[in-house]
């Protein structure tokens, strides 16, 4: 499978990247996890003959943004959508007019939208879990079990129980770093991330490989500050890399 991060900013586009976006591609399906503006980007890059599952982990506009843009992608087959559990009414509410077209009339008929709650009935072709994370509004951390690996998305939240459990023992783990190093006060109850404490988050939960997403885009102005953060993050846990926009990763 090949993860890409299409768009690693978080809260707004900058010169640096764009609002979040995670495409997997494996043989038989692909998985978008959150969808902003560097979603666009997904079209040149899904095999729309194969269904495709798009995982929203919040509501903040950071994450759901490019959804007005759903019917840009042009889907073949029906969409299957995943919001936390609770966030429904929220999703359709955001993507409708007069804000936006309906975000059914955007995607194949037959396209769905469950919360959390009903995918133990939903029949995906990959092994999901998933769990709330520290973040002020309701946000799911998502597992994934994929073509026989492990691959966690932790996006937005700080530091917590259910974040670590999630990326138990995975063979790559996609954290979001929305904070500067050294900038988190409390880590338990903060909203974000810094580097120190995904790498710390990385050692505790075994992961194999981490790789740090969600620069804020108000305190991350440059890329070189990406790159402080990486090197702060690796001097704790080396198996880590700083994402920038379209970067590739081959599990
Ligand atoms: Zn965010
Ligand atoms: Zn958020």
């Amino acid at each position: 499978m090949i993860v890409t991060t299409l768009g690693t900013n978080g809260w707004f586009d900058t010169e640096n990247g764009q609002t979040m976006c995670t495409l997997i591609r494996t043989q038989n399906f692909s998985i978008i996890l959150d969808a902003g503006y560097g979603i666009r980007r997904a079209k040149s890059l899904i095999d729309f003959s194969k269904p495709t599952y798009l995982l929203i982990s919040h509501m903040h506009l950071d994450h759901t943004i490019g959804l007005h843009t759903l019917d840009y992608l042009q889907f073949q087959l029906p969409l299957t959508i995943v919001v936390p559990a609770g966030q429904k009414q929220a999703f359709e509410e955001l993507v409708r007019p007069p804000y936006t077209n309906p975000w059914t009339k955007m995607v194949p008929d037959g396209s769905k939208l469950l919360d959390t709650d009903e995918l133990a009935d939903a029949d995906l072709p990959f092994e999901i879990t998933t769990l709330p994370i520290l973040h002020p509004v309701p946000t799911h951390g998502y597992r994934l079990g994929i073509e026989g690996k492990t691959v966690t998305y932790l996006s937005d939240t700080g530091y917590c129980g259910n974040a670590v459990k999630l990326a138990g023992g995975a063979d790559l783990v996609i954290a979001e770093c929305g904070a500067l190093p050294g900038t988190v006060k409390g880590k338990e109850n903060a909203p974000h991330m810094e580097p120190e404490i995904c790498a710390q988050l990385a050692i505790e939960a075994e992961v194999r490989q981490m790789v740090l997403t969600h620069f804020g885009a108000g305190a991350y102005t440059t890329m070189s500050l990406r790159k402080n953060a990486s090197d702060a993050a690796r001097s704790i846990f080396p198996n880590l890399t700083a994402a920038v926009d379209n970067m590739d990763i081959v599990l």
